[in-house]
């Protein structure tokens, strides 16, 4: 007997245990000697129409942690329950058959960091954005160049840029038109995958502003992936702080840039400029590197650049746990310590 996957009222997403290890091969029969632990037992959680914000310096796993909850890269262990409206019920992501899975992706999209890269050069605007239509079987013909049109204007772009080339546009209309095509389907989700890192600052918060705007007109949810914490602040309504493969941290915006409860967000936050002249900053300088993902160190994965580390550390791994008002954190010393946040404007 199989028991139906379920979910709290208004969560759209659940992700327990997700694990991602790629293998590390060598030799001329490409024997598997080690396994890169990309994505090592995420937790998280993200109700209907909020944003998650998911941070963390470059290679600690978070556009694999998107991608594999999408199940554009298999996972290796864990799952992902998603609330889909399609087929009705709570399923689990990791499990679907091949005609689920095409189901899920009208309801599950992405938007890519690089609007120059994404974009097939050779293809119209019009095509482009309504390629999901024609793949998906939803629209073709008058009635699939129409959709085009209604996406175009929601995303600030004009109808009769439907005929011409990517090239002809600038990295921030670029950008709307990878927003363009992911809501062609008419997704819940979206996981927005470092969406304005390749952009000028100045562009940033239009394409910020617009996903916002998006988000309450089409009631979307977003898995917003950055690495830069003024950006995610912008959008998020709730953080995870991720490192070496593992949320480390996960609590209300608010909460965790003003509470923050590991040492790891407290350094990522002191370097966040804070627009105040009276604020004096002290920045946090995190001693050695990122250690290989592939042989992470024993306990607590940060414990060798922790500058409040203690034996405890080293010997055995923290649990992720709430301490509180769904403020999570995994740190044996979460409770004792007591960390410095930055202001909230
Ligand atoms: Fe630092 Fe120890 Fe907490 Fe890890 S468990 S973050 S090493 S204090």
């Amino acid at each position: 007997m199989t028991v139906e996957a379920t979910l709290e009222t208004g969560t759209l997403l659940r992700v327990t245990g997700l694990k991602k290890y790629f293998p590390v091969r060598r030799g001329v029969f490409r024997r598997i000697v080690g396994w890169v632990k990309a994505v090592d037992d995420v937790d998280m959680f993200i109700p209907e129409g909020e944003t998650l914000g998911l941070v963390g310096e470059s290679g600690c796993g978070k556009t694999t942690t998107g991608r594999t909850i999408l199940r554009l890269i298999e996972p290796t262990a864990g799952e992902v329950l998603f609330r889909s409206q399609r087929l009705g019920r709570v399923v689990d992501v990791t499990k679907v058959g091949k005609k689920e899975l095409k189901l899920l992706r009208r309801e599950m999209q992405i938007i890519f960091q690089d609007p120059y890269s994404s974009l097939n050069p050779r293809m119209t605007v019009g095509d482009i954005v309504g390629e999901p239509l024609i793949v998906h079987r939803v629209a073709r013909g008058k009635e699939k160049e129409e959709r085009v049109k209604e996406l175009l204007e929601a995303v600030g772009l004009k109808p009769e840029h439907m005929r011409r080339y990517p090239h002809e546009f600038s990295g921030g209309q670029r950008q709307r038109i990878g927003v363009a095509r992911a809501l062609a389907l008419d997704p819940q989700l979206i996981v927005c995958d470092e969406p304005v890192s390749a952009l000028d600052v100045s562009i940033q918060a239009q394409v910020l502003n617009l996903l916002e705007d998006l988000q309450e007109q089409f009631h979307l949810t977003y898995l917003f992936i950055a690495h830069d914490l003024s950006v995610v602040k912008h959008i998020s309504d709730r953080v995870a702080v991720m490192y070496l493969g593992k949320i480390v941290e996960l609590a209300e915006t608010e909460e965790l840039f003003t509470h923050p409860l590991h040492p790891y967000t407290e350094a990522l936050l002191s370097a966040v400029p804070v627009p105040d002249p009276d604020y004096e900053a002290e920045r946090i300088i995190l001693q050695g590197d990122v250690p290989s993902p592939v042989n992470p160190p024993s306990g607590c994965y940060f414990h060798p650049r922790c500058p409040y580390a203690q034996s405890i550390c080293s010997e055995q791994p923290p649990q992720f746990r709430d301490l509180g008002g769904e403020h999570f954190v995994s740190c044996h010393r979460a409770s004792e310590l007591s960390l410095r946040g930055v202001k909230m404007r």
